[in-house]
């Protein structure tokens, strides 16, 4: 099936890219950039000179940063594609629930990604956990910012998430692995005094019973990144590091593989199609909102890239 990539950025190029290349069902048809795509690929600058001139492409993958997401995934629902968002699947709530409708009214697929529940550990831990008795959850989502978002100011204008971007990915794997839903009930956010989304944050969440779940999230990280969540159960301990990548139950690691966080979720997008299915989890973002509502704000040092 030809398919469209729209934005071409760094994770694009890092993942998209390769993933489509590898993929028995797809073929990489086109791409939509300003700034002129990829070498031999063919090229449109905006996606509706694309929709117009290439009928025949029936699914595009959507890179860009979430700001401008909603514009281009309604448009290419309303001209009848498939569609892929990349993580978060928009810049609100609202945006993403009116996509699904749209989709579903259309009759198109809509694959809202979480490319952090395709990592290798992650669906292992979610059928451990699902009959032990939770007693709490540790998050600890920390990089250093100008490492992994060098120069993209979106990050840091309003509906580029902040600290949330990578943090989503934690609260992705969460939402993933719990046997019963957490709400966020505590939240104090950190916004550099020249900035418009913070920089940290720390979250507090409950299952409104027994289970109580603490998340640290920092771009201030120096030395190494850390994304690790750790679980106390009944029956032990569960630990999730590199991004979801390891697991360890006790002491043992449990030498997970796979064949890719992207890989996976193209070939998910790909039997989506196949069953005429979406797959539209807004979860991760709803606590994001709800930390923006209930949080308590303080102002940090100025950030400079
Ligand atoms: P990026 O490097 O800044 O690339 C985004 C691309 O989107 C730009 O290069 C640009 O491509 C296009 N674009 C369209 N409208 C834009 C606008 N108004 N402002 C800026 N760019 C615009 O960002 P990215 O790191 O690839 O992230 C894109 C999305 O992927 C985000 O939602 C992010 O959370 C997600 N993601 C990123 C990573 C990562 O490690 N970077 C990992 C997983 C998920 P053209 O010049 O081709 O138009």
């Amino acid at each position: 099936m030809p398919v469209a990539i729209v934005g071409v950025g760094k994770i694009a190029r890092d993942e998209h890219v390769p993933a489509i290349a590898a993929d028995p069902s797809f073929d990489l048809a086109a791409t939509v950039s300003r700034s002129g795509g990829l070498e031999g690929v063919e090229n449109h600058e905006t996606l509706d000179a694309l929709l117009q001139a290439r009928p025949d492409i029936p699914a595009v993958s959507l890179c860009m940063p979430p700001q401008v997401r909603f514009k281009a995934a309604r448009a290419a629902i309303a001209a009848g594609r498939h569609v892929m968002l990349e993580k978060p699947p928009g810049a609100s709530v609202s945006e993403v629930l009116t996509l699904d409708r749209l989709a579903r009214r259309a009759g198109v697929t809509l694959y809202a990604s979480w490319h952090s529940r395709a990592a290798a550990g992650v669906a292992m831990a979610q059928a451990w956990l699902a009959d032990k008795r939770l007693t709490s959850v540790r998050i600890d989502w920390k990089e250093d910012v100008r490492k992994w978002h060098p120069g993209q100011d979106w990050v840091w204008q309003p509906g580029g998430l902040g600290v949330f971007d990578p943090g989503i990915n934690a609260l992705s794997i969460l939402t993933a692995i719990l046997p019963a839903p957490v709400h966020l009930t505590e939240a104090q956010l950190s916004f550099p005094e020249n900035r418009d989304t913070p920089i940290a944050a720390e979250l507090t969440f409950t299952d409104g019973a027994d289970l109580t779940v603490a998340a640290a999230f920092d771009w201030r990280q120096e030395g190494g990144e850390i994304w690790q969540i750790e679980v106390e159960t009944d029956a032990g301990t569960l630990r999730l590091t590199e991004g979801g990548a390891r697991l360890a139950i006790g002491d043992a690691d449990q030498g997970v593989a796979s064949p890719g966080e992207y890989p996976a979720l193209y070939s998910h997008f790909a039997s989506l199609i196949a069953q005429g299915a979406s797959d539209v989890d807004a979860s991760p973002l709803i606590h994001v909102a709800d930390a923006f509502m209930l949080g308590r704000r303080i102002a940090v040092d100025p950030f400079h890239d």
